[in-house]
């Protein structure tokens, strides 16, 4: 492939690069899974760092590392484990495919990471821009990464005026990104561009006045930085409401586990759904309850509401007051049924809306 057109916006590369590292030498933030070369570490931080921010990865990967210190300890843990340490970050298939990938680590390679961007390539959870961080970071393999921190710097550099997210411009960024990395140092110069994009080239107010490499911007030049990248607009978020079961008997809960696979797979929650056509929302729990886990209840007062955001949808979660009428609870619509007693709560890992409604309804957690 040729050189990418957009390279034609930086007049001197070399200048450019060594301005960068030297800013990110003494500039970056000291942070837990920084400085290291230990490809577990890194894998495991950029895995939490896919669609989340550094200050809520931060304690959520110490807390991990510490418990699953390498990467034999995470593929001999139970999935639930790892789903307990999980907790509140979200995105749970990122936890699944972490584990998943461990084992094949361990299994096929021996415990010896792969060094290959195209190896990494083949783990689950692992795509495009995660592989090529591990690979440059880890081993110092010369790929370029485009993450969202980098996509904007490029865009403002290049005063690049179209809509990045089509493939054809895709393809255009990667190029660039490409055809920028040096020789040497190519995973600090793929860390130091997210690094400036984290931390400068912010999206609303890019700092142009601190910037390393302001005197090669053109979108800075040209008075457009702020106003790119030139996104679509994204459609609006779907809100749904939810009736939830709050069913308690002899001092504990009725809680169910989703099915492994899926959204949320294997996190526990409270029982309950989505109303059907013309039912109520206390008619909707009461079967809800029953299909789920064979449990009989009467609906009473509700309880609280809470709101949640998961990645493509909003959420209203009504909690009911139930009481245990009768039945047996088994799974009939769920992975698991449990009457929790409150002491154990902690033990499972919850989805993060049902961890909203313990917080609300006054539990510790
Ligand atoms: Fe971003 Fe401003 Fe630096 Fe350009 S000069 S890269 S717009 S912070």
């Amino acid at each position: 492939m040729g050189k990418s057109d957009l390279m034609l916006a930086i007049e001197d590369p070399a200048g450019f690069v060594s301005a960068l590292l030297g800013w990110f030498d003494h500039s970056a933030r000291p942070l837990p899974f920084r400085g290291t070369r230990d490809p577990y570490r890194i894998w495991v931080s950029e895995i939490m760092l896919q669609q989340t921010q550094v200050a809520t990865v931060v304690p959520y990967f110490q807390r991990f590392v510490r418990q699953f210190p390498n990467v034999e300890a995470l593929a001999s843990a139970p999935l639930s484990a790892v789903l307990k340490l999980w907790e509140g970050l979200g995105y749970y298939t990122r936890a699944r495919y972490l584990h998943q990938a461990a084992k094949r680590i361990v299994q096929e390679y021996k415990g010896r990471f792969p060094e290959q961007f195209e190896e990494w390539l083949t783990l689950p959870g692992i795509g495009r821009y995660t592989a090529a961080a591990i690979a440059s970071i880890a081993f110092g393999q010369r790929v370029p990464v485009l993450d969202g921190n980098v996509m904007r710097v490029v865009c403002r550099l290049c005063a690049f005026d179209q809509n990045p997210k089509t493939s054809a411009n895709q393809r255009k960024l990667w190029q660039f990104c490409a055809d920028l990395l040096p020789l040497e140092r190519p995973g600090d110069f793929n860390q130091a561009m997210m690094e400036l994009g984290a931390t400068v080239c912010v999206p609303k107010k890019p700092a142009c006045l601190i910037c390393p490499v302001a005197t090669f911007c053109k979108g800075r030049a040209q008075g457009i930085a702020e106003q790119l990248p030139r996104m679509a607009k994204k459609a609006p978020v779907p809100h749904y409401t939810v009736a939830i079961g709050w069913v308690v008997k002899d001092g504990r809960l009725l809680i169910d586990q989703r099915a492994p696979e899926g959204f949320l797979g294997g996190l526990w929650e409270l029982p309950g759904g989505k109303p059907k056509k013309g039912e109520t929302l206390p008619q909707a729990v009461q079967r809800e309850i029953l299909e789920e886990t064979a449990v009989q209840v009467d609906v009473g007062r509700r309880l609280c509401v809470v709101r949640h955001t998961y990645s493509h949808f909003q959420v209203s979660l009504n909690v009911y007051e139930c009481h245990y009428v009768g039945g047996k609870a088994r799974p009939t619509g769920c992975a698991a049924v449990r009457w929790a007693p409150f002491s154990h709560l902690k033990n499972y890992a919850f989805a993060a809306g049902t961890v909203k409604i313990f917080k609300k309804l006054g539990l510790e957690w």
